[in-house]
């Protein structure tokens, strides 16, 4: 069924419209988190890409089912050498599951923050050893894959004609030696194969018994295993960062394909762009990563973010700055002061066509933002604005109908506005707006209603 949604789809460099295979939902899958740090700022603009398809897809009328794993385990790190958690286990001298649980929860609390959307499940590669298994043994026994001399099974990659399609990176290009998998050495017999399991050698923790000794699985396997295991024989939308594209989708879509007899598991590959913060990539060693917990230090309402992320469309780079959330934050106060003010006024049925157009179209929502604050600044009925704000919050939530939480006044400002209630009983417009500015300085919005001047 078709969903009136186009999206960019990497793979065929194309906009594609959204279709979903099945009847009741849209079937939607996007990499997780690996659990053994909090999500940044970036990596929640990659969630929120996931979250703002299905939302869009649900204003439009279609129904979604969203999986997204969880990965504590086998998601090895940069310098290819250990186990993201198993690091960061070591440096905290906890447990590896409890650090991967702890840091899963505080995702699901970041998630909450962002008004995003649960998914439909959330399954853990440590829960799902079973599942990558059987698949890992499904493509040895179709000669996609094979057991090396270390007890490591690898996929061979050449066995797979379409590899590289995601990409661009064709496997007569990729040269030997060139460390783009963690795998590097062991018993490949080929230089792009990757390990699918991993033995053991002398690892202790979060390893599992399987048909080819104790070891742990590969990363790219979960994605596979579990989208197939939880979506059917087709996955209507893939979403991940940009960086997930090569080798992990590459691998992934070879994985699954091959498993279904090379049918094309995944009808569209999503990805969102990277975001830089104050112009600079978000990395650990460079000490600027930031948490949706660095905002609420500094005053800002979460949901500041959500408004500064969608300020962008998802597949340009984007440069975010405090500036640019403190702006949001003021733009999200001004909102919900209107709209309290707004819904005094009868409600009236608001037109979303226009907007509805913006979000079908590869999710433009700085178009749809702009068509707000025309709506906001125009003559219509203040019933329609309301109407017009509550009925998109459904995919922009910014819970724009939450009441402000009142700051207390300084005695400068109510002297001020006091002023100028009286200025407005003398009919004296040129002060009041004076005054008007001047409150405006002090962080105080006033606004004009039938009852009197609230703020
Ligand atoms: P990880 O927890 O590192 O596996 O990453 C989770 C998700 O965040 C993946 O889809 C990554 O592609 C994405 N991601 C990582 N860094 C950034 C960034 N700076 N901007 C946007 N997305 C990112
Ligand atoms: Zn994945």
């Amino acid at each position: 069924m078709k969903t009136g949604l186009f999206l960019y789809d990497t793979k065929s460099r194309n906009l594609l419209e959204v279709e979903s295979s099945n009847e009741s939902a849209v079937r939607i899958y996007c990499c997780g988190p690996t659990v053994y740090r909090d999500a940044h700022v970036g990596n929640l603009r990659t969630f929120l890409l996931a979250d703002l398809t299905a939302r869009t897809l649900n204003f439009l009328g279609h129904q979604t089912l969203l999986v997204q794993n969880i990965t504590d385990v086998g998601h090895m790190s940069e310098d290819f050498e250990e186990d993201k958690l198993l690091s960061q286990s070591q440096l905290e001298k906890r447990d590896p599951f409890e650090v991967a649980r702890d840091y899963e929860d505080r995702f699901h609390t970041d998630l909450a923050r962002l008004n995003i959307l649960k998914a439909k499940r959330y399954p853990r590669a440590s829960e799902s050893i079973d599942m990558m298994q059987t698949l890992i043994t499904h493509l040895i026994e179709n000669n996609h894959a094979y057991v090396g001399e270390d007890g490591s099974v690898y996929f061979s990659a050449e066995s797979f004609p379409g590899y590289g399609a995601i990409s661009g990176n064709k496997l007569t290009e990729l040269k030997p030696g060139h460390r783009y998998e963690y795998s590097e050495g062991g018993a490949k017999r080929f230089h792009a194969d990757w390990a699918l399991w991993k033995a053991a050698g002398n690892r202790s923790e979060m390893i599992w018994d399987s048909p080819w000794g104790t070891g742990f699985p590969g990363w790219h396997i979960e994605c596979s295993a579990m989208s197939m295991h939880f979506l059917g024989e087709t996955v209507d939308l893939h979403i991940g960062g940009i960086d997930l594209r090569f080798p992990h989708h590459e691998n992934e879509r070879a994985q699954s394909n091959a498993a279904i007899n090379n049918r094309e598991l995944v009808s569209l590959w999503l990805h969102g762009e990277h975001l830089l913060f104050e112009g600079r990539k978000m990395s650990k060693s460079a000490g600027n990563v930031v948490l949706v917990a660095d905002l609420i230090s500094q005053g800002l309402d979460p949901l500041a973010l959500r408004l500064a992320l969608m300020e962008n469309r998802y597949r340009s780079q984007m440069d975010l700055t405090w500036d640019a959330l403190r702006s949001a934050d003021k733009t999200l106060e001004r909102w919900r002061e209107r709209m309290a003010i707004w819904s005094q006024a009868p409600t009236a049925v608001a037109d979303l066509t226009e907007i509805a157009q913006h979000l079908a179209q590869d999710l433009d929502l700085p178009k749809v933002l702009i068509a707000l604050r025309a709506l906001e600044k125009s003559v219509v009925s203040e019933g329609v604005k309301y109407a017009t704000f509550m009925e998109i919050d459904r995919v922009l939530a910014l819970d724009l109908n939450r009441p402000v939480v009142k700051k207390e006044l300084s005695v400068e400002a109510r002297m001020l506005l006091e002023a100028r209630a009286i200025a407005r009983t003398n009919k004296d417009f040129a002060l009041s707006d004076e005054i008007r500015g001047k409150l405006e300085v002090l962080g105080v919005n006033v606004q004009d209603t039938a009852q009197g001047q609230v703020w």
